[in-house]
């Protein structure tokens, strides 16, 4: 498979190949909902819910740094769903992380569950000795979010396929462009485009990628049946968005290696998660499924008057939910119920230049 650098300096020229004299480089927000149709036979496009040409601009980049199909969605919860709907069914057995994305787990507690799928829970780091026996889609997040926990995607996609069991990946934290988990066996990706690869905090996006045309085709159908299309304005933001993914992660990540470091030395900062620190206990999977640690920090404060007060007090880390955006944001998980300590800060490390960035963070934290 081509490397990072090469798929995002293709994602740059995707539309030289199919452009003739005086077409617009930037793709077009095409706002249309119908398509002149004398006859359907021939046409590439017929209706706004079942293809349109704004999408398939965002598509083929996706496609590119995944090299995969992919259907792009409103939201990442509707590409989760997807793919979730594409391959259950009653009577299935599917496993989830206790400890990732929530709206995942209550998604399949509220809807699959009573439409007769069990639903078995089971934290990230538990995937490894797992018994995939009997289970239909093994759906994982590595790192968990918010833990930061990992499990090696090849070795449990492996087990998972002896079982015959589907795997589902869900690669937001990470990307297309730091891991890549179709090449490690996962049957589908997810992904929220919200995050990093949209990256500006303004649209909400998702995708589905996968290798198996018909499981894709399922996929799609479930776009165009269910009706979760995402809109020509979002699409454009996208594609606008994922032209500068490579460069920001790469100041993304820099920043939060450095700020990982100086945190894991303050006094104040205790049980700190990130991947990229040598002692940190997901360290095995970086240089090897992962690029590198990513830009996503965990970190405790002593409580959570603390924690907040943190939060408050540094001007350069918005008070925000979300991750992956252009600016540092930082918030208390447990608000959301997350299984953390009440004082666990997740800090999502923006572009900011890092000396400032430090220098506000190590002031906030006095
Ligand atoms: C944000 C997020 C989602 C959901 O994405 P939305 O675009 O908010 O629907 C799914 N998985 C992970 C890991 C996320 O961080």
């Amino acid at each position: 498979m081509t490397d990072s650098e090469t798929r995002a300096a293709r994602l740059l020229h995707h539309r030289k190949p199919g452009l003739v004299a005086g077409d617009p480089v930037v793709p077009p927000i095409t706002a249309s909902a119908t398509y002149h149709l004398p006859q359907v036979q021939g046409a590439p496009f017929v209706y706004g819910r079942n293809g349109m040409p704004t999408w398939e601009a965002v598509e083929a980049q996706l496609a590119l740094l995944e090299e995969a199909e992919c259907v792009s969605f409103p939201s990442g919860m509707a590409a989760i769903s997807a793919a979730l709907f594409a391959t259950l069914k009653a009577g299935d057995r599917l496993v989830i992380p206790s400890d990732g994305y929530y709206v995942t787990r209550i998604l399949s507690e509220g809807f699959l569950a009573p439409l007769g799928v069990t639903v078995v829970q089971l934290a990230t780091r538990d995937y490894a000795a797992a018994d995939f026996t009997g289970v239909a889609v093994v759906y994982l997040e590595t790192p968990s979010n918010p833990g930061l926990d990992v499990l090696d995607i090849a070795a449990v996609a492996a087990r998972a396929r002896a079982a015959e069991a589907r795997v589902i990946a869900d690669n937001t934290t990470m990307t297309p462009l730091l891991q890549r988990p179709l090449d490690l066996g996962a049957d589908l990706v997810v992904a929220a485009d919200t995050k990093a690869p949209a990256g500006h905090s303004d649209v909400l996006f998702g995708h589905v990628a996968g290798r198996d045309a018909a499981l894709m085709a399922r996929v799609s159908d479930w776009r165009r049946m269910a009706g979760v299309v995402p809109g020509p304005f979002e699409a454009f933001l996208v594609h606008r968005g994922l032209e500068t993914l490579e460069v920001r992660l790469e100041r993304m990540c820099a920043s939060a290696a450095l700020i990982a470091d100086r945190l894991a030395a303050h006094p104040k900062v205790r049980g700190l998660r990130y991947p990229g620190l040598p002692g940190d206990p997901s360290h095995g999977a970086v240089g090897g499924q992962m690029a590198n640690g990513g830009f996503l920090i965990g970190f405790e404060l002593a409580t959570e008057a603390e924690a907040e007060g943190f939060l408050a007090r540094c001007p350069l880390v918005e008070q925000t939910t979300s991750f992956g955006g252009t600016h540092t944001a930082g918030e208390r998980r447990a608000r959301w119920g997350d299984a953390v300590a009440e004082g666990f800060i997740r800090l999502s490390v923006g572009v900011e230049p890092v000396a400032p960035l430090w220098t506000a963070i190590g002031e906030a934290l006095g």
